[in-house]
């Protein structure tokens, strides 16, 4: 079943790390959040009628829309499409947002899982990456999360700090732990352009952990998970059973999904389509009905490809059948390769990563990827 995602591209503050479309300004969010009920009235009919598995309120900042802003647009959902009685809603929230009373505001209008921003548990840390919330507001948060009586919950953690140990790694993973957290999303700090972090690099005033200590941490992590009971189901992402991401598990398994709001992208299993990445430019072509989007069909060999990149990051791994006998022709000797160094196992006819493996899965999709087009 396909999933639905809405971007609420506003938040508090920039994150210095942070290259996802977002304003600080909330001067559009009424014009934008009226082109984004259009557009889903108007793009419904991609999801031929099937029923959503998922809907998914990323960002940007989703907590920082008033209840009633989200609850229109998941009224306008299910009123354009069936909605699984079991549909995973998923709210982005940042701590400063949570309270007792807009958690049984977000479940009152369906929201079952809240995904929180925590980052880190050190102010000075947060206070570095320009975070809107400080240590005891994510304590606080995770507190009345973990009692709000909803489905899931998960918790999203940064590591490859500049000048980060294991130590202090080790102790973050102890505090979110002992808050009997079901999931966690944990991301090493990479750099992207046009960023503050990109700058402070490219001036030399900080430097990153190296690839070495990064993956020592990655590995830190897998170990304190597995000892925790969490599954690492996905490269960044750890669950108790019953507690996997439904939303991002199908856009792993290349399952469609309609993305609304400015810089969206959707997936038709064809076809890849992203929205402008600007507030203003986007509210108004979806006015003026002129084109506010561009796309691309993926031909064979590109989706060969984003099965490697995406399902090789996944527990699941990549059924070999499935990616053709041109495929399993072209690739037969890296495929060798790759399992006699350990890095790739192939279990009941799927190729997946070797804990090994997973230091280097990007390297591995792409020395797998078919040639272009
Ligand atoms: S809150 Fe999230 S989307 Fe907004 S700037 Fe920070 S990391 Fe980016």
């Amino acid at each position: 079943m396909p999933g639905l995602y809405f971007h609420i591209p506003f938040c508090h503050k920039a994150c210095t790390y942070c290259d996802f479309h977002f304003s600080t300004s909330l001067r559009t969010k009424e014009p934008v959040l009226a082109a984004m009920r259009k557009e889903l009235r108007g793009r419904i009919g991609e999801l031929q009628e099937q029923s959503l598995s998922s809907i998914y309120f990323g960002g940007g900042t989703p907590s920082l829309l008033g209840t009633k802003e989200l609850g229109l647009l998941l009224d306008d959902a299910r009123s354009l499409i069936t909605v699984d009685p079991c549909a995973e809603i998923t709210l982005e929230a940042n701590p400063d947002d949570v309270s007792a009373g807009s958690l049984s505001a977000w479940r009152s209008i369906g929201i079952t899982r809240v995904s929180l921003g925590i980052q880190s548990f050190s102010d000075q840390r947060l206070r570095w990456m320009n975070r809107s919330h400080n240590a005891e507001q994510s304590l606080r948060a995770i507190e009345l999360v973990a009692q709000a009586g909803l489905a899931s919950w998960t918790i999203d953690l940064i590591y490859g700090l500049p000048g980060m140990t294991i130590a202090e790694w080790d102790e973050q993973l102890t505090v979110a732990l002992g808050h009997g957290m079901p999931h966690l999303s944990a991301y090493c700090l990479t750099v992207e352009k046009r960023t503050a972090l990109h700058k402070q690099v490219a001036t030399g005033q900080i430097s990153l952990p190296d690839d070495g200590r990064q993956a020592a941490q990655f590995q830190h992590l897998i170990q304190r998970m597995e000892q925790a009971g969490l599954v690492q189901y996905e490269i960044s992402n750890f669950g108790r059973e019953g507690h996997f991401a439904k939303h991002n598990t199908s856009y792993w398994q290349g399952v469609p999904y309609l993305g609304i709001g400015p810089s969206a992208h959707s997936f038709n299993g064809t076809r890849r389509r992203w929205n402008m990445a600007n507030n203003v430019r986007y509210a108004d072509g979806i006015a003026q009905g002129a084109v506010y989007w561009e796309e691309e069909t993926l031909t064979p060999n590109q989706r060969i490809n984003e099965k490697l990149l995406t399902g090789l990051r996944t527990m699941w791994g990549v059924e070999l059948a499935s990616l053709g006998e041109t495929f399993r022709t072209a690739s037969k000797a890296m495929i060798q390769r790759y399992l006699a160094l350990n890095e790739l196992e192939m279990r009941d006819g799927r190729l997946i990563l070797t804990r090994k493996g997973k230091n280097f899965a990007d390297r591995i999709a792409s020395d797998l990827f078919m040639p272009a087009p």
